[in-house]
């Protein structure tokens, strides 16, 4: 199944081959089109269970949202390609005058703000101040996934029964000193979707492919069997740390290729199985006297 979010926020079934969205509906999960009541949502990831609910309507004519609602979490991870770990060695962090951050170049996880996720059909918004302080913006494009039923402690051999399904992110990143949680957490900058495959759709997520444009040019391109810690230990690994809850949202981390965007640019991402995001990159409109 794939399961978007759009309009006020309804959940509905996307049959990508014939462009269509069909609205569905549970009877323990009735939509509450208030974004703040997305407990409908999680009970969703936890349940996996929808009855189709109404007339399909062609995908283009409704406004697609983020295929999450109120994550607890957004979890990403660090360092999960070996050619990235090495351009972020040689290249990236040196030109961001970051050194003696050794640290930088193991694996980890670490949060975003769930404030950061918008829709595939947002855009990504660069801060007012980052730009004026010339600091470089980075594109990755990433496999995240959804939990579905969550845990603790849970063993890596499990790991995939916890997985509700997978999407496409962008971790849009400010390079420089400092911690990543507010690098990373800048709203925008966080696109998921364009929906959401489940985990029995996708099968094998090593036979998934990455690819990210930037007006046309392709940057980044990997195969998901490429990852150093694969998505079952990813899983394993944080929820060693943190309860991973129904709806939380795992990123899986950059494939080499990363770099700057700036305003006036599209970025495309795809991933076979999955579909593609497309967001024009935009200046931040700060008013001169807020109120
Ligand atoms: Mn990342």
């Amino acid at each position: 199944m794939r399961l978007a979010v759009y309009d006020d926020y309804r959940p509905g079934v996307v049959d990508p081959v014939a462009g269509l969205v069909t609205p569905v509906t549970t009877s323990s999960t009735p939509h509450d089109p208030d974004p703040l009541g997305a407990s409908w949502w999680v009970r969703l990831c936890r349940d996996g269970t929808v009855e189709e609910a109404g007339e399909p309507r062609p995908l283009d004519e409704v406004s697609l949202r983020a295929p999450v609602l109120g994550p607890g979490k957004v979890v990403a991870c660090a360092s999960n390609y070996a050619a990235h770990v090495a351009e972020m060695r040689d290249d990236v962090l040196p030109r961001a005058g970051v050194t003696g951050d050794a640290w930088l170049l193991d694996f980890d996880v670490f949060l975003k703000a769930p404030s950061s996720v918008v829709g595939p059909r947002d855009q990504i918004v660069l801060p007012e101040q980052v730009l004026r302080e010339g600091k470089e913006v980075h594109h990755e494009a990433e496999l995240a996934l959804v939990v579905g039923r969550g845990g603790r402690h849970i063993p890596e051999r499990d790991a995939l029964d916890h997985v509700f399904g997978y999407t496409i992110a962008l971790d849009i990143t400010v390079r420089g000193t400092g911690d990543r949680s507010r690098r990373k957490s800048y709203p925008s900058f966080t696109p998921l979707g364009p929906w959401l495959t489940t985990a029995d759709e996708v099968g094998d997520w090593r036979e998934l492919g990455i690819e990210l444009s930037v007006n046309g040019d392709v940057r980044q391109q990997v195969s998901c069997a490429e990852m150093l810690v694969s998505v079952p230990g990813i899983v394993a690994y944080a929820s060693q740390v943190m309860t991973l809850e129904p709806g939380d949202v795992i990123l899986t981390g950059a494939p080499p290729g990363v770099g700057p965007i700036a305003v006036g640019d599209v970025v495309d991402v795809s991933i076979g199985g999955l579909g593609s995001l497309e967001l024009p990159v935009v200046a931040e409109q700060v008013a001169q006297n807020p109120r």
